[in-house]
């Protein structure tokens, strides 16, 4: 008996420094724990912080559920833990994320958002918090894109406003569907409407997982950064950045990640 209570009590010791080390939150303790509303427990909350996302995106935020999880959806309500602020997500289109925030309707956008000189020209961004490349999407065997020259004749799907969308922008003789998901730009791939997708290689990797018949070529291509938008000049992006560097030090963003992407 006097061993079972030892062993119950140095369960409970461990559980409550894991959670301290996640900000007394527990909301990194695997994915999707962190469910969308604030479970933290926090009485003293300074309010609500509405987040602008678009869940399309795994495994940085899609539905699951009727919740909005993945790897942004639980750093999100890890910064609110450690901030004291009650997180609420807001699903919007892609591109009405910057404008949510600009008119303050959101208070941070958070949806696998590429840095952009442009987009810096409308809202501040957090530091960053994970890399990305842009990848290219065929059918298995396709002779028509074999690597990112081939792209600028072919018939390319993108999602609306994304970064991939600005990019093959700039092929003149490229034919460009946008599409409001990247899934249905990969939907129109599989069924011969498009030679090509090009999006970010994680939710690439998902939807290709998802769908069958379907591969990603190896050709290096456009490197970028993941960041937080805010609306310009305010003290949030400080605060942010504060609880952000302390997540990425004591291990809690890579723990995050790892719950999502595994291999
Ligand atoms: N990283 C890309 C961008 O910022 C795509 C983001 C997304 O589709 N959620 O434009």
């Amino acid at each position: 008996m006097k061993k079972i209570l030892a062993v119950i009590l140095a369960a409970a010791v461990v559980c409550t420094s894991a959670m301290m080390l996640a900000g007394c939150g527990g909301s990194n303790a695997g994915k999707g724990d962190s469910g969308n509303a604030d479970n933290s427990g926090n009485s003293a909350s300074k309010g609500e912080l509405h987040m602008a996302t678009n869940a399309e995106f795994p495994p940085y935020e899609y539905m699951e559920n009727k919740k909005i999880i993945g790897i942004d959806a639980d750093i999100a309500h890890a910064i609110c833990d450690k901030l004291g602020y009650t997180l609420v997500i807001d699903n919007m289109k892609f591109d009405a994320i910057i404008a949510a925030v600009t008119s303050g309707k959101a208070d941070f956008g958070m949806a696998g958002m590429t840095v952009t000189e442009e987009r810096k020209k409308e809202v501040d961004f957090t530091d960053t918090y994970a890399k990305t490349t842009q990848v290219i999407i065929v059918k298995e065997g396709s002779d028509k894109v074999k690597n990112a020259d081939d792209l600028e004749k072919a018939s390319i799907g993108v999602q609306m406003g994304t970064t991939g969308d600005i990019f093959v922008s700039d092929f003149k003789d490229a034919k460009i569907q946008r599409f409001g998901k990247g899934a249905e730009a990969v939907e129109a791939l599989s069924t011969g409407k498009v030679d090509a997708v090009v999006i970010d290689s994680e939710p690439a990797k998902e939807f290709v997982k998802a769908k069958g018949g379907l591969t990603i070529l190896s050709d290096p291509f456009v490197e970028e950064q993941y960041a937080i938008c805010v609306k310009k000049g305010s003290k949030l992006t400080e605060e942010i950045n504060g609880a952000l560097k302390e997540l990425k030090d004591d291990g809690t963003v890579d723990k995050i990640v790892k719950a999502y992407i595994t291999d």
